[in-house]
């Protein structure tokens, strides 16, 4: 796997999938963009870690919800690097809460962020990719709840479900332009967004015993899926989702 010709840009860079998305994507190659929104210093510190490792990165601000900031950090990836490869859409945010007492701006953010920001992006990204006409890779960061129910997380699991229909129908609509779409669905793995199960040592035990493999997933083991993906190895996959879960997803027997 050879990312070395490849620009790419990573949404929520600044921690967990994205942060180990960004430094594998660099250590295979790639020059990457590492967005944040709101944590410059912690955004800094992946640059800093690639930039030791001989690498190239910079730190990128956005809020994946708003166009004009979409628009203005592909603008600056481009600018700093000439041309943008890959997309990999990876920002998230999970608010668990019953759906009886769920308000319309949880409802709201939550759609903004996991659903809108993947749009917002790809636009921005894909008219770049077309102009310079040498074709891309987009990638998703779904989740086994792009299929899978979860109670108490409606917004969440409605965003990763439109995720899923998102990737199959722009991977129709961009596959003329050689614009590859694949989600990446991801099981329970190590990273702040499952702080609270992480740090309950008998909530984790009983989402560990529901894994086939045993245990969570660490977010190095879902960037090397996605660096696979971006690279000119994954040419012929578009269109689909490939799970990462330890077989999570089956033990359920729902996808
Ligand atoms: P994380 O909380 O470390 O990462 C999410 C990142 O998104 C953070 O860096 C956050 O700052 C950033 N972000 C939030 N709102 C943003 C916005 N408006 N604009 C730009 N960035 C924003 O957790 P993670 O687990 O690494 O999550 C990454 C992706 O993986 C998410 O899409 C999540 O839904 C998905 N996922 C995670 C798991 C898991 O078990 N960890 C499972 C399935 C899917």
């Amino acid at each position: 796997m050879n990312l070395s010709s490849k620009v790419a840009l990573i949404t929520g860079a600044s921690s967990g999938i994205g942060e180990a998305t960004a430094i594998e994507m660099a250590r295979q190659g790639a020059r990457v963009a590492v967005n944040h929104f709101n944590q410059l210093s912690a955004a800094n510190a992946v640059v800093a870690a690639i930039a030791q490792a001989g690498g190239q990165a910079i730190a990128v601000e956005a809020d994946v919800s708003q166009s004009a900031q979409v628009n203005q950090m592909v603008q600056q990836v481009v600018q700093r690097f000439g041309q943008l490869d890959v997309l990999v859409n990876n920002a998230g945010i999970e608010q668990g809460k019953p759906f009886l007492d769920k308000t319309e701006q949880e409802w709201d953010r939550v759609i903004a962020v996991d659903l809108k920001g993947p749009f917002l992006c790809s636009q921005a990204a894909a008219r770049e990719m077309v102009k310079r006409g040498k074709g891309g890779t987009i990638v998703n960061i779904s989740s086994i709840h792009e299929d899978l129910a979860f109670p108490g997380h409606i917004a969440y699991c409605t965003a990763k479900g439109g995720l899923r229909m998102f990737c199959r129908d722009l991977a129709l609509e961009l596959a003329p332009y050689h614009i590859n779409v694949v989600n990446v669905g991801p099981g329970a793995i190590a990273t702040p967004i499952n702080a609270k199960t992480l740090g309950d040592p008998k909530e984790k035990a009983a989402l560990e015993s529901e894994i086939p493999l045993g245990r969570i997933g660490a977010p190095e083991e879902v960037a090397r899926l996605v660096a696979y993906l971006a690279s000119d190895d994954a040419s012929y996959i578009t269109g689909t989702t490939v799970f990462i879960d330890g077989g999570l997803s089956r033990q359920t027997g729902s996808l």
